[in-house]
Parts: structure tokens; C-alpha cells; sequence
């Protein structure tokens, strides 16, 4: 049965700059094969209530300011799945969520950019689910129950955020900028719990964890880390797929969840 993913998108520029992210991500299509399907919670895509994207093809939308042309002439278009997608909003609906369908919406940069990564035909059917940047770690939590059945049918689970994302350090700062100690110290925490299956600390993180509120200014980043959680399974085990650091503040930590 496929593992659900947390992955960490980091900045736009991951799509164009080679560094330890950018290869993992590579590699990462590879590593899992080619899934049925893919469905993707997104930082970028937040709405006050889950809501999936149901289109026969999607568009890319290019939801960045300010970075260089190259960046806007990436497409990913993969196919939608708008059969599957209406069938997993009622299975949302189904858990007792208030859900909606979008039948015209492509995919932000937070889904394409991995994917683009993993696997760069873009023949795989992929459809996004959004985030409520305002409703925290537990509704997101269930969110990601009601899409653990998914996996067992070859349909692959990935909350796409950051997982530290204070991007107030980050602008003008180089790649290999050297980490700084809150970020550690926060990234440690997390990485702990995580490893150590402590399910109800992560979803409080943001008063245990030291440094949350620095590292996450707003949640909206660290929120598809607990749809990968809740769809993973029961019993929270974890897997570290891969960790680095970019430009100093930016944690680009992946998690594989059985
Ligand atoms: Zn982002």
C-alpha cells in the first residue's frame, strides 16, 4: 500500500535551482512508481471549507510574485480526474466535513512544482484539495482520514507545505545560507515527535514546540503535514524521506506516513 507524503516545497525557485531538494524530489517518482492517481494538499490553495478540484485537465497556475521569467513559462497540466475527485468530496463529506467541488480551478505551485520534480510527463491524474488556513492541526488531521482509504487503491496522498516557513528571513538570502538555531531546535522538536508517534503533541505543536510561532508566522504551511499524518494510517509511524535547509530559515523536510 502506498505511503501518504508530507513533502516541502520551500520557494518557487526549487523547480529551476539544483541543490539537496531539488534531487530528491527527482528521485522521488522513481522511488515510488508510477501511483493510479494523485491527490494533493496544498499551502496555496486555502478556503474556508475543503474544497477539490475536479477537472479533466488542469492548468498551472503561476501563484508567485516577483521571481524570474523562467518560472512562468514552467507548465504542468496533467490530467484531472474529475470522477475520483467528486468521489473523494463526499468521502469528506462523509466524515462529517462541510465540502465543496471546484470545476474550474488548475493546480498552484505548491502541487505542480513537486510533481514537476517526481514525475515530469505529467500523465499521472492529479487533483488538489485545499487547505483552511484558519481551522489548525486536528480538522486538517481528519481531513486526511477521510482520504487514508485512497491508498489502498494506489492513489497517492501528499500534503505539499514547508516545514519551517518564516519568510520574513528568506528574501535576499542565499541557498546555502547556514541554518539558524530556532530553526533546528524547531525542526528537532517536530522530528522527535514525529519518529516517537506522538500525535497529540503535534497537534498542539504550536504551544509545545519551541520557536512555532517564529517558524510559522501563519499555519498555512505546516497544515498539509497533518492531512499526510491522517491519511497515513491509525498508528502514526513516520519515515524521514529526506532533510535539508535552504536559505537559512527554510526547512525542506519530507515524511513518508504507513
Ligand atoms: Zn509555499
Amino acid at each position: 500500500m502506498l505511503p501518504s507524503l508530507f513533502v516541502s516545497h520551500g520557494s518557487p525557485m526549487l523547480a529551476v535551482t539544483p541543490g539537496p531538494a531539488h534531487e530528491f524530489l527527482t528521485g522521488l517518482g522513481a522511488t515510488l512508481g508510477k501511483p493510479r492517481a494523485i491527490v494533493v494538499a496544498s499551502a496555496h490553495w486555502g478556503t474556508a471549507h475543503p474544497t477539490v478540484n475536479a477537472v479533466a485537465r488542469n492548468t498551472t497556475i503561476h501563484d508567485f510574485g516577483g521571481f524570474p521569467r523562467e518560472l512562468y513559462t514552467l507548465r504542468y497540466d496533467a490530467p484531472g480526474d474529475p470522477t475520483l475527485a467528486e468521489e473523494v468530496a463526499d468521502a469528506i463529506g462523509a466524515a462529517g466535513l462541510e465540502v465543496a467541488v471546484d470545476r474550474k480551478r488548475g493546480l498552484d505551485h505548491g502541487a505542480w512544482v513537486p510533481l514537476m520534480l517526481a514525475w515530469p510527463q505529467a500523465d499521472i491524474p492529479v487533483f488538489q484539495v485545499s487547505v483552511q488556513p484558519s481551522l489548525g492541526p486536528a480538522h486538517h488531521f481528519e481531513l486526511g482520514r477521510a482520504l487514508a482509504p485512497l491508498r489502498a487503491r494506489d492513489i497517492l496522498v501528499v500534503g505539499s507545505g514547508s516545514f519551517t516557513h518564516d519568510l520574513r528571513r528568506y528574501f535576499g538570502q542565499p541557498q546555502e545560507t547556514p541554518e539558524t538555531p530556532d530553526v533546528t531546535a524547531f525542526a528537532g522538536w517536530m522530528d522527535t515527535a514525529l519518529r516517537e508517534g506522538r500525535r497529540c503533541d503535534l497537534l498542539t505543536y504550536r504551544h509545545k514546540a519551541p520557536y512555532a510561532e517564529a517558524e510559522h508566522p501563519t499555519e498555512e504551511h505546516l497544515l498539509p503535514l497533518f492531512v499526510a499524518m491522517g491519511a497515513g494510517g491509525e498508528k502514526l509511524a513516520a519515515e524521514r524521506l529526506h532533510t535539508s535547509t535552504a536559505y537559512g530559515v527554510l526547512r525542506m523536510d519530507a515524511y513518508a506516513f504507513h
